[in-house]
């Protein structure tokens, strides 16, 4: 007997778009049969007319994190239950070294945040900010104890202790783990921020022109000289531009070995949106870019040049995004996380008819694959947990903030209207949500003790 059957829908799996019932057990996918060929279940979901998709999985969170002297708006219980209502089963939220601290404190930090709040399973990235030796001898213990990628970000501080870095990145390599880079050039960004203030230019319309593309496509290239000097694997986060995603390019075609994220407002939004009133609610690092690094950004999602798609969700109010007098006070990031997945498949798979299996990749395959939580999570088939969404390809929403889940009371979307959302969510064989409505207990999401990478993650 099966606890839930899942029947009718048209499922995304690994061996291709097919109709498949699926069946669930203790939390797991038990079965994946041709139609009308499962066990009987305790409770059926009738999905005719639905695509059935594995969970996606976030790899690029920030819930409950201080900057700014501020504190984002979403916790890990209003973060993930926005996750779990637009079809996110799983998140990888970043740990920030503390100042003073190691990367041991951090971990443990963001469990006091996420235990008894997440409604989604969750795991960790932690952020090395002090590359010094003993943080550095800690990074084969960290990744023992299942957080296997590390970031580092080159804007502040990066240049004056460069080398540490990348005795930095070399031991995460040796510990079997990846390293997540946020590549921007803090020297062009200081010198071109520096130029504008000094003008009187303080306006956020002024913010693009303070991180050029360039900033980015430098960082990129000398990131990936980096990398490849220490022999570790890199992923890049959030790539915005043309120029950088040439680079990647260029050094897969050199057999290193890289991989690359971006994350939804490349895709859906330019720079324009800087000149409109309250402009700070577009404010992320990097910024919004032109249409033409816009449409480079889709083709790298078409052609595989980016592996992932993350949101980098980052949650304000817009009292906090537009209280600062010039646009270097203005604290990065926004919510995003339930538009995650209807927003690509509306853009992506209805109007620019991506193929269902590359939306898969980049929303639960890859980034499960890449972090070590594949097949486990990222995967309709027998044996992997039971995180699925039952989506709707026809439903139609126009996103209002008023309706969405995050606590932020704006959304870069607004007015965005989309085709197709999840109907049911399903999180280890539990509908945490339903028809856009919450319907999960705070904290039943487990922590994921994530595995090393796994450098034929191609092939997996
Ligand atoms: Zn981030």
């Amino acid at each position: 007997m099966l606890d839930l059957a899942i029947a009718g829908a048209t499922a995304v799996t690994p061996g291709g778009v097919l109709a498949r019932d699926v069946g669930v057990r203790a939390g797991k996918i038990v079965q994946v049969a041709a139609p009308g060929n499962l066990e009987s279940a305790a409770t059926t979901i009738d999905a005719r007319g639905m695509l059935l998709l594995p969970g996606a999985i976030d790899a690029h969170t920030h819930l409950d994190a201080e900057m700014y002297n501020a504190h984002t708006i979403d916790d890990f219980e209003s973060g993930t239950v926005a996750a779990a209502a637009g079809g996110v089963t799983s998140i990888i939220d970043y740990a920030f070294q503390p100042d003073g601290g190691t990367l041991a404190d951090a971990i443990a930090k963001w469990h006091a945040k996420a235990v008894r709040r997440a409604v989604i399973d969750y795991g960790f990235h932690v952020a090395i900010l002090d590359p010094s030796p003993a943080t550095i001898a800690e990074i084969a213990s960290v990744a023992e104890r299942g957080v296997t990628s590390f970031k580092i970000f080159m804007m502040r501080g990066f240049e004056a202790r460069a080398r540490d870095f990348m005795r930095a990145f070399r031991a995460v390599a040796d510990a079997g783990a990846m390293l997540t880079i946020h590549a921007e050039d803090e020297h062009v960004i200081g010198y071109c921020t520096e130029r504008l203030l000094g003008a009187g230019k303080f306006a956020v319309a002024n913010f693009p022109a303070s991180r050029p593309p360039l900033s980015e496509a430098a960082a990129v290239e000398r990131g990936l000289a980096m990398a490849s000097s220490a022999d570790a694997p890199a992923y890049f986060v959030h790539l915005s531009s043309a120029g950088a995603l040439s680079a990647i390019r260029r050094a897969r075609a050199r057999g290193q070995t890289v991989l690359a994220e971006t994350r939804p407002i490349y895709l859906y939004l330019t720079e324009e949106r800087f000149l409109e009133p309250n402009a700070e609610k577009y404010v992320g690092f990097p910024p919004l870019r032109s249409e033409r690094d816009c449409e480079a950004v889709w083709e790298a999602i078409a052609d595989g040049t980016i592996d992932v798609l993350a949101t980098d969700h980052c949650s304000w109010n817009l009292a906090h995004k537009s209280a600062p007098d010039r646009f270097t006070r203005i604290p990065p990031g926004m919510a995003n996380l339930e538009t995650l997945v209807p927003m690509l498949y509306s853009e992506g798979v209805v109007k620019r008819r991506l193929p269902l299996a590359r939306f898969v990749d980049l929303i639960a395959a890859n980034p499960a694959r890449i972090f070590g939580l594949y097949p486990r999570k990222g995967a309709i088939a027998e044996g992997s947990d039971a995180d699925l969404i039952v989506f709707d390809p026809n439903r139609q929403v126009v996103i209002r903030s008023h309706q969405m889940h995050s606590r932020a009371d704006y959304d870069v979307f607004e007015g965005f209207e989309v085709t197709g959302w999840p109907r049911q969510t399903i999180s280890r064989g539990e509908v945490v949500a339903i028809d856009r409505q919450s319907a999960a207990r705070a904290g039943r999401g487990l922590y994921l003790e994530r595995a090393r990478f796994n450098s034929a993650w191609r092939s997996l």
